[in-house]
């Protein structure tokens, strides 16, 4: 406090309160003496009590001894004589400086391996790279005795640096500096509070080893990413990529093995499916065709409907399996092109007269426009493109219930060798949306499943027909208006065969086709024995049945037949009722004792004899009447033999018979009583037939006089034997006059009316004997017909050899070709009278007699 104008006056801004002395300095300075130290502050500032700044000095800053209360310091010439703890000081307190804030660092040196570091023209100290000491020492330029704290540090080190008071100063070191930049601090601190008072900076750079360098840094980081890359690329491939790859593998074999496999099945089951089938078309086509005319007209129409109803279902099974066996073989691979040479009208001719009745039946118009110009040979897989073009019509069939469609062929272009062809199928059925148009050629899948429910399908036939356009190198694909139709185009190139235009289209071909029988089956290995004693139903029987191919032998007598059933094996057995000596009843009694199963059918003219009940009962497995009925007595036959050797017969073995006589015979055609279009129909051919009447005629004299005689000795049984065996030859060679009278005769000898037979007998023996007359011809003709080809001895002598051999085995085909062959030679008249007797005992299948003939050869 202080006293101004009487008043006391209080300083609240001096920062310390246990103040001893006041003293008057210089420049208007006050010295205040406390127990702090000594405070010199600016006397203004204490009478304006705003004390803010001030000196103070203690022994941090070189007071060297405290002020003490009630001591005696006091001014004297100027100097200040401060009475202290530890002894006096004296300060010039009118001339005090203040050098408290002169104190000046700076940076000694900078060594690296002893050796001086200068700064660069930066100003920056550059360490070389290396490991090597750095030694920074600091310059402190201080005169006063206040001994100032020093601190020193490098920015950018992990590190406290060093911090001591001026006497105690050591040097910064390192070893291992890291490369980088770095900032050194060199900082004076207050004594007491620690606070910087000043401080100087210096930038620092350590030169950077090479591997410090940051791109070589990066490049190391980048090769190590590489090689640890390279690593777990090693180890990925060689445990988990290619154990992933080999079960990928694996599953995918498993897979392929499994389609294939499944392929393969399905390729062997419609194979083996298709065996079956075709067996039930066969046998349903032969109820079918069976003889209704002793069956009840009621019973036999419901079996027709059932069989039609059987016939359809398994051709459309069998329509299914065949489009499954190529899908499968598509699949499988196993679909070829098989290309050879065709012609273009029967391939359209062929798939039209399929599609007409069809399209008919639903009253739908059928178009077919081909272009003229396309050639009319051509080279290519005919099969596939008819199978595509039938499948094409047949949808436009089942997806039209209106209308029509129309089948289009045009030709695209033409080079020298080749045609390109659009083949289009257009309708106007249900139509196809426009999404849909692609989904159509996937197989298995069908449009408006619940709208075309009814229609039959299985959404393969495009699929196949697609595939087999590609396999063709042609393309197939589809346009349509929903509601309104569609049209399906087929582009395809065949190779030209002959360039001729096929020229206008119509469908039906313009010669009539050729007849010729086709067999139900065929089966060459089959063995057939026939037992009847007379030749020529023999010769009927054994020339119907050629065209089926199977060995027939024969056999006069049922001893005959016994005795041949115990030399070989027959499939089956086709034995004549009534013969002489034993007859059928008795023979296949015999039969039955060693051949329990044996098939053995009886034949028999008297369908009224009690029928099949009455055969069975008797051991047969059934009958047949006669005159035979082919189609029956295939039937039977073929019931009995085995499926293996039963093939279905192609286009190429139906059978052609000439229908007419040749030039030679047509004086028979102005003969009376005969008639020999009947003739040929019942002996079953052209050649047969003349057979037959050779047979016939060869047989007049002898046959007539053993009726003859039998009538005379009352022997009618014998009369009316002989007369039913006669009464059915006329009927084979066409004379149904006589074959009638014959057959009155005959029920007149069962019915025992002698009355009859004494009217009868002589007139029937005469018209018979007249049969002499008038086939006189055929003999003459015979005599002028020799050959006239040379034929050496020794080819004579194989000639007989031959036959000789072929006898033995009684293969009566090979017997009567050779017979023929030698007929167009001009042979000796020994020779030629060898060869009819030989040609008359074939025709009585006379094997011994043959063998006798031939013994001397
Ligand atoms: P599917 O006729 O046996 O079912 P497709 O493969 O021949 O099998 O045909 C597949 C589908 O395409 C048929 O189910 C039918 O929905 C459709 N389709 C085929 N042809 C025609 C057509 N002419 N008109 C309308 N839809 C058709």
């Amino acid at each position: 406090e202080y006293l101004k104008d009487g008043k006391p006056h209080k300083v609240t801004t001096f920062p310390y309160n246990n103040n001893f002395d006041i003293f008057f300095g210089a420049a208007d300075t006050l010295w205040f003496l406390s127990s702090q130290g000594i405070y010199i502050v600016d006397a203004d500032d204490v009478l304006n009590d705003t004390v803010e700044t001030y000196i103070h000095f203690d022994g941090t800053n070189g007071l060297a001894s405290v002020p003490i209360s009630h001591s005696y310091s006091s001014v004297c010439d100027g100097d200040l004589y401060v009475a202290g703890q530890s002894g006096a000081t004296m300060v010039s307190i009118d001339n005090f400086k203040d050098y408290s804030g002169t104190t000046v660092i700076g940076l000694e040196s900078i060594t690296y391996e002893g050796e001086e570091i200068l700064p660069d023209i930066t100003g920056t100290y550059v360490f070389p790279r290396g490991d090597g000491r750095v030694q920074i020492k600091p310059a402190i330029l201080d005169y006063t005795i206040t001994n100032p704290t020093v601190r020193m540090f490098l920015e950018g080190v992990d590190d406290e640096g060093v911090t001591a008071t001026q006497d105690r100063m050591t040097a910064l070191e390192y070893t291992r500096l890291e490369y980088g930049e770095y900032t050194l601090h060199i900082q004076l601190l207050d004594s007491r509070t620690r606070q910087i008072i000043s401080e100087k900076t210096y930038p620092v750079f350590k030169t950077p080893g090479f591997f410090e360098r940051t791109f070589v840094r990066i490049m190391i980081v980048v090769l190590m990413l590489g090689a640890i890359g390279l690593i777990v690329w090693r180890v990925m491939n060689g445990t988990v990529i290619r154990k992933q790859y080999r079960q990928i593998q694996e599953a995918r074999d498993e897979a392929e093995n499994a389609n294939a496999a499944k392929s393969r099945f399905l390729a062997n089951m419609s194979h083996e499916i298709r065996t079956p089938i075709n067996t039930i078309i066969g046998m349903d086509e032969m109820i079918l065709r069976e003889n209704a005319e002793n069956v009840p007209h009621a019973y036999s129409t419901s079996v027709t409907g059932y069989a039609r109803d059987i016939k359809y279902a398994s051709e459309s099974l069998l329509t299914l399996i065949n489009d499954l066996l190529d899908i499968s073989k598509i699949e499988s691979g196993k679909m070829h092109v098989i290309e050879q040479e065709y012609d273009t009208t029967d391939l359209v001719r062929g798939v039209a007269t399929m599609i007409r009745g069809r399209a008919e039946a639903k009253k739908l118009y059928f178009d077919v426009d081909i272009d003229e110009n396309i050639p009319k040979r051509l080279y290519g897989d005919s099969g596939k493109i008819k199978q595509i073009i039938l499948n094409l019509l047949t949808n436009a069939v089942k997806y039209t219930a209106e209308g029509g469609f129309r089948l289009s062929i045009r030709m695209t272009d033409k080079t020298g060798t080749s045609v390109g062809m659009l083949i289009s199928v257009k309708d106007t059925g249900i139509g196809i949306r426009q999404d849909d148009l692609e989904k159509l050629f996937t197989a298995y899948e069908r449009l408006d499943e619940v709208k075309n429910s009814n229609i039959q399908g299985t959404g393969l036939g495009l699929d196949i027909s697609r595939q087999f356009a590609q396999l063709m190198n042609g393309r197939l694909w589809c346009e349509s208006n929903y509601g309104e139709g569609s049209e399906f185009l087929l582009e395809i190139r065949q190779k030209i065969v002959d360039d001729t235009p096929l020229g206008v289209f119509h469908e039906e071909t313009a010669e009539p086709a050729e007849k010729g029988y086709k067999p139900q089956f065929i089966a060459p290995d089959a063995d057939i024995l026939v037992v009847d004693d007379n030749p020529m139903n023999l010769n009927v029987i054994r020339g119907l049945l050629k065209p089926t191919k199977v060995f027939v032998t024969t056999a006069g007598s049922g001893e005959e037949c016994l005795e041949k059933i115990a030399e070989n094996e027959f499939n089956v057995v086709l034995l004549d009722h009534m013969m002489p000596g034993m007859d059928g009843i008795e023979t296949v009694e015999r039969i039955r004792k060693d051949h329990p199963n044996l098939p053995v059918y009886a034949l028999t003219a008297n369908s009224t004899a009690g029928g099949e009940e009455f055969y069975k009962s008797k051991g047969f497995d059934g009958y047949l009447t006669k005159p035979v009925d082919i189609v029956a007595v295939e039937h039977a036959i073929m019931r009995q033999l085995p499926e293996s050797i039963i093939s279905k017969p192609t286009d190429d073995d139906t059978y052609f018979e000439e229908e007419t006589l040749g030039d030679d015979m047509r004086w028979l055609e102005d003969e009376e009583g005969i008639s020999a279009e009947d003739g040929i129909r019942n002996s079953g051919g052209v050649s047969q037939y003349i057979f037959a009447l050779n047979m016939f005629y060869d047989s007049i004299d002898d046959n007539a006089s053993v009726i003859e005689q039998a009538y005379a000795d009352g022997d009618i049984k014998l009369a009316t034997v002989k007369v039913h065996a006669l009464k059915s030859n006329l009927r084979i060679i066409g004379a149904a006059g006589l074959s009638a009278e014959c057959q009155a005769l005959e029920d007149a000898g069962n019915g025992k009316d002698m009355a009859y037979i004494e009217a009868h007998r002589d007139e029937v023996l005469a018209k018979y004997r007249n049969f002499k007359e008038i086939l006189a011809p055929l003999k003459a003709e015979k005599k002028e017909n020799r050959g006239t080809a040379e034929i050496s001895q020794e080819e004579l002598g194989d000639a007989y050899a031959a036959l000789k051999d072929c006898i033995g085995q009684m293969d009566f085909d090979a017997v009567e070709t050779i017979l023929e062959g030698l007929k167009d030679y001009r042979l000796s008249d020994e020779d030629a009278e060898l060869t009819a007797e030989l040609e008359k005992a074939l025709r009585l299948f006379d094997w011994d007699r043959m063998e006798g003939l031939l013994s001397g050869k």
